[in-house]
């Protein structure tokens, strides 16, 4: 279903991926994670086409992106969802505005619309939010509303950047459940997070991302831990930046010890 051959991303003159290949089956749910920076989002950039890959061979649902001139480009978008990290929901119209919205680009009669946005609102629990402002949401509705965007079009493919990153432990346990639930449903999912409490949640297929490259592919979500051991009083290594090794793909566990 999609196919990354040796890609490459170079922005700026920076090598930001470097030959990463891999294969996602119809109806998978994988997860991409990796310490910030490490090239998740540019991933999922890559997989809808709003940035073309310097080198290698991206391959979606049998064609190649690079060949698709703009309006089919702008075509294969729409089978696609995508849930941003801040969401980018538009904040001064209504839920119900905001979920229809897609249906319209691809010029659906209203009444299919209402019907359709009615019933997806109906399944995330957000129909008594229907008239709402999505800027008066609580970070859960928000969320919830964002992935109603992303599926009200039944997209073959959902991709998620961070879509847990605003939200608290049980919002966040409920965005899993979610996303679970659409892939049961026959959509593949591709979720980046450099959360590993998610990845332990989720044990599904885990990309490990590191400086660009793909450094594990864990068919199982499980990563191997390596101890280290810091003082008390060493505060060198950023907590995200620990959750991961630079080699390997290992989880460091940071040990304290007495001093
Ligand atoms: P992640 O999502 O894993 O945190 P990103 O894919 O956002 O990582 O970024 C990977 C690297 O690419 C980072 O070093 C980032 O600074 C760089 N990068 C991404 N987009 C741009 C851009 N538009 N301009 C310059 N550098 C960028
Ligand atoms: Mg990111």
């Amino acid at each position: 279903m999609i196919t990354l051959e040796s890609v490459g991303k170079v922005i700026k003159g920076d090598s930001v991926l470097e030959d990463i290949s891999f294969d996602i089956h119809p109806k998978e749910l994988v997860c991409i994670t990796g310490p910030s920076g490490s090239g998740k989002s540019t991933i999922l950039h890559l997989l809808i086409g709003a940035e073309e890959a310097t080198s290698g061979k991206i391959i979606i649902d049998g064609v190649e992106l690079r060949s698709l001139p703009p309006t089919a480009l702008q075509l294969f978008r729409r089978r696609v969802g995508v849930v941003f990290q801040d969401y980018k929901l538009l904040w001064n119209q209504t839920v119900a505005e905001n979920v229809a919205f897609p249906l319209e680009v691809c010029g659906i009669p209203q009444k299919m619309i209402s019907k359709r946005v009615e019933a997806v609102l109906s399944d995330l629990g957000l129909l008594r939010k229907a008239k709402t402002m999505t800027s008066a949401l609580s970070a859960g509705e928000k969320a919830r509303t964002a992935i109603a965007r992303a599926i009200v079009h039944n997209p073959m493919i959902l991709l998620a950047d961070e879509p847990t990153g605003n939200l608290d432990a049980e919002e966040s346990a409920m965005m899993i459940n979610l996303l679970q639930l659409i892939n049961k449903n026959g959509t593949t999912v591709v979720l980046a997070t450099h959360d590993m409490s998610i990845v332990d949640q989720l044990q599904t297929r885990t990309l490990v991302l590191n400086n660009g490259k793909l450094v594990l592919d864990s068919s199982d979500g499980q990563i191997n831990t390596v101890e280290k051991e810091f003082s008390k009083e060493d505060r060198r290594i950023p907590l995200e930046k620990a959750s991961l090794d630079t080699e390997g793909g290992k989880r460091i566990k940071i040990v304290a010890t007495q001093s």
